[in-house]
């Protein structure tokens, strides 16, 4: 049912900054980049093995970013899990009585099919579902 873990999420105040760091100490170049409108973020993704670090800026105030930025800080924000299916997954957890942040799959970076559900269902991780 999961197949990799496809990225970590990173919040951060400035890509800038990481893309200058990564640059310098890994010498290491964005694999893409992007904004993601409907989430209100900037992301830039970097390849480690078979998953990716994905750091996210916010692109206003508004953005859940910005309010978690304001509230922890820096810091792991989310981890995503490759699927097959999410539509089977998120029925699977539905069913279960799992809280799920998002009932049917929106479009995320990289165009990939996404899906949150609640660090309360999950163990105290925000987990994305993610599927190619
Ligand atoms: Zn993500």
């Amino acid at each position: 049912m999961f197949k990799k873990i496809d990225h970590v999420g990173i919040a951060v105040k400035s890509l800038d900054a990481v893309k200058a760091l990564y640059k310098e100490v890994f010498d290491l170049e964005p694999v893409f980049e992007e904004t993601v409108e409907e989430q209100k973020v900037r992301v830039v993704g970097f390849k480690v093995g078979e998953s990716n670090f994905e750091f996210l800026e916010p692109t206003g105030p508004e953005s859940p970013i910005a309010k978690y930025l304001e509230k922890k800080g820096e810091g792991l924000h989310h981890l995503a899990v490759g699927v097959e299916d999410i539509n089977e997954v998120l029925q699977n957890m539905k069913a279960r009585g799992m809280k799920l942040i998002d009932e049917t799959p929106r479009i995320g970076a990289e165009g990939k099919k996404i899906a949150f559900v609640h660090p309360k269902s999950m163990n105290g991780i925000l987990l994305e579902l993610s599927q190619e």
